[in-house]
């Protein structure tokens, strides 16, 4: 079993320290990235590794998740594998950021805090690997059109079926 990981972890401190840490975390606990998602079932998991290049603390992770995006055509859901690698570069302040080498993203820190949340960090990089759009990548407009004729043709049946009844009800 994988261990739920840790709300709250101090950034700047594990990387100078050196860590790694694996773990889960339900989806239904991210409540940002719940606003897209049809269900909240399920949990991503995360492997992460505090460190250190030189005079740059920065964290390497890594993310899976199967998510349940919702279809912009027919509002159905469209299952999405989440895969996705990141590296963020710990910085303090605007100078620490404009200094950052290009293969980092910034993640802003502050030394002395020791409450960095863990899955807010996690929630942001599953929302930019997000697309814009979430969509079937076959035509579910005919699909929604044809379930919907289906349905009206059942009404339809049912409403013949109905018909010689209330014809004998007249006759009584
Ligand atoms: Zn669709």
């Amino acid at each position: 079993m994988m261990q739920t990981l840790p709300v709250y972890l101090n950034f700047a401190q594990k990387a100078k320290i050196g860590f790694e840490i694996q773990g889960k975390w339900p989806i239904k606990r991210l409540k940002r990235l719940n606003e897209v998602l049809l269900s909240d079932q399920g949990d991503i998991e995360a492997d992460l590794k505090f460190d250190r290049a030189g005079p740059i603390p920065f964290i390497t992770g890594h993310i899976t998740a199967e998510l349940q995006l919702k279809c912009q055509r027919c509002m159905q859901a469209v299952p999405y594998s989440v895969d996705i690698n990141f590296k963020l570069g710990l910085v303090q302040n605007d100078a620490h950021m404009k200094k950052l080498p290009d293969e980092y993203e910034p993640c802003l820190v502050k030394e002395e805090d020791d409450n960095n949340h863990l899955p807010d960090m996690l929630e942001d990089e599953l929302i930019l690997a997000l697309p814009l759009v979430a969509m079937h990548d076959y035509d579910c407009s005919d699909y929604l059109q044809q379930h919907k004729s289906e349905q009206q043709n059942e009404v339809n049946s049912v409403e013949e079926k109905e018909n010689p009844f209330s014809v004998l009800k007249d006759l009584l």
